[in-house]
C-alpha cells in the first residue's frame, strides 16, 4: 500500500514538472520557429504521459486476486512499462520525421537571449527530475519509475543539444536545427527499444539471478535435517510476489512425520520472510551407506569429464529395487545435450550392471 502511494506521488511530481517544461518549451519553440525545441517539448509530453501510465499500472497491479486471477495482477506493471516503451518510440519517430521535414524546408530559427535562459533552467529541472525518479525507482523497486528516470536523464542530454544548436544559430548564424532534431529522435528511439525489450523479457520469464534466490537457498540449507537444496524455481507475479518450488535432500531413514515438520517450517519461513509461496519436493539420501558412497564417487568421476554438466544432485541408490537415480543440469549453451545425456547414462549403466539407471535432466532455472 505504501509502495503504491509513493509511486503515485512520485509520478504526480513527474507529470507536473513535465507539463511545466512542455508549456515553456512550446512557447519558446513557437516564438523562435525552432523545430528542435518544439520536438523537445513533445518529448517531455510523452514523459508526462509515461507517468500517467505508471500510475494506472500501479493501481491495476495492486488489485486483489480473484477467482479468475488467483496470482494477482502484479505483472501488469511489466505490461505498463512496455506500453511506456511504445509511447517513447512514437515520440522518437515523430521527432525524426519532423526534423527531416524542417531540413528539407530549410527553416531557420530566430532565438533571443531569454530562450537560452529558459532552456538552461529546463535542462537543470530535467536532470533533477531524472535523479529523483531513478532514486525512487530503485528504493521502491519500480521498473516503470526507473525507466522514466533514465529517460529524463537522456532527455536532459538532448535538451543540451537544442541549447547548443540555439547558441550556434544565434552567434554564428548557422542552423543545426534539423540535424539536432534527427539526433534527438534517434536517441529517443534507442531508449524506447531498451525499455520495451526489458519489460517484454520479464513478461516472457527470466532466469532467476536475484539476491532473493541466493538468500532462499542459503536459509533453506540452514534448516536442521536439510542435506542439500536444489532445483529452485521462482515464478514471479509482479513486484515481490513469488510462487516457487525447491527440492531438499534428507536422510532416507527419516519418517514422513519428520520430513513434514521440516517442509512446514521451510514453507512458513519463505512466506513470512519473502512473500513467496514455496512447494518443497524431497530427495532421499543414503550416502552414509558405504556401497552407495562408492557408486556416487564413481558417477562423479564419469560426470566430471563433461564440462557441459553444471551440477549433479539428488543421487540415490535403492538397493532393494535396484535403482540408481541422479539429476543432472546441462548448460543451456550445449548443442549436443541429448548425446551428453545418453553417454553419461550408458557409462553409469555399464559400471552398474543389474541396476536401473534413472537420470533426470533438470533445467538451469536459477543461480545456485
Ligand atoms: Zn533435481
Amino acid at each position: 500500500m505504501n509502495r503504491e502511494k509513493e509511486i503515485v506521488k512520485t509520478s504526480v511530481v513527474g507529470i507536473c514538472g513535465n507539463v511545466l517544461l512542455v508549456v515553456a518549451k512550446a512557447i519558446i519553440g513557437l516564438l523562435a520557429g525552432a523545430v528542435s525545441i518544439i520536438l523537445d517539448a513533445v518529448n517531455n509530453l510523452t514523459d508526462a504521459l509515461s507517468s500517467v501510465i505508471t500510475i494506472i499500472g500501479t493501481k491495476l497491479a495492486n488489485k486483489k486476486p480473484n477467482k479468475k486471477h488467483p496470482y494477482g495482477f502484479g505483472r501488469i506493471e511489466y505490461l505498463t512499462s512496455s506500453i511506456i516503451g511504445v509511447v517513447i518510440f512514437s515520440a522518437g519517430f515523430l521527432a525524426v520525421y519532423e526534423a527531416i521535414k524542417s531540413l528539407i524546408a530549410g527553416e531557420v530559427a530566430t532565438y533571443d537571449i531569454y530562450s537560452f535562459i529558459i532552456i538552461s533552467i529546463a535542462i537543470l529541472a530535467k536532470i533533477g527530475l531524472g535523479i529523483f525518479f531513478k532514486y525512487k525507482g530503485k528504493s521502491l523497486n519500480s521498473d516503470a519509475l526507473s525507466a522514466s528516470g533514465l529517460d529524463a536523464l537522456l532527455d536532459s542530454v538532448l535538451s543540451c543539444g537544442t541549447l547548443i544548436g540555439a547558441i550556434v544559430a544565434y552567434f554564428a548564424g548557422i542552423s543545426l536545427e534539423g540535424y539536432i532534431g534527427i539526433a534527438i529522435g534517434l536517441f529517443i528511439i534507442k531508449s524506447s527499444i531498451d525499455v520495451f525489450r526489458e519489460s517484454i523479457s520479464k513478461i516472457i520469464g527470466e532466469r532467476s539471478e536475484t539476491e532473493l534466490n541466493k538468500q532462499l537457498i542459503q536459509e533453506i540449507s540452514e534448516f536442521d535435517g536439510v542435506l542439500g537444496v536444489y532445483d529452485l524455481i521462482i515464478n514471479n507475479y509482479g513486484n515481490d510476489k513469488n510462487i516457487a518450488s525447491v527440492h531438499i535432500e534428507v536422510n532416507d531413514a527419516m519418517t514422513a512425520k519428520e520430513i513434514q515438520a521440516i517442509e512446514r517450517k521451510i514453507a512458513g519461513m519463505c512466506y513470512e520472510k519473502y512473500n513467496t509461496i514455496m512447494t518443497v519436493g524431497i530427495y532421499a539420501q543414503n550416502e552414509d551407506n558405504g556401497e552407495a558412497a562408492r557408486i556416487k564417487k564413481e558417477i562423479d568421476e564419469i560426470v566430471s569429464e563433461y564440462k557441459q554438466v553444471i551440477q549433479t544432485h539428488g543421487f540415490y541408490c535403492d538397493f532393494a529395487q535396484k535403482i540408481i537415480s541422479i539429476d543432472i543440469i546441462i548448460d543451456f549453451d550445449t548443442k549436443d545435450e541429448d548425446q551428453v545425456y545418453a553417454e553419461i547414462k550408458s557409462k553409469i549403466q555399464q559400471k552398474n550392471p543389474g541396476f536401473n539407471v534413472n537420470i533426470v535432466l533438470d533445467r538451469d532455472f536459477a543461480v545456485s
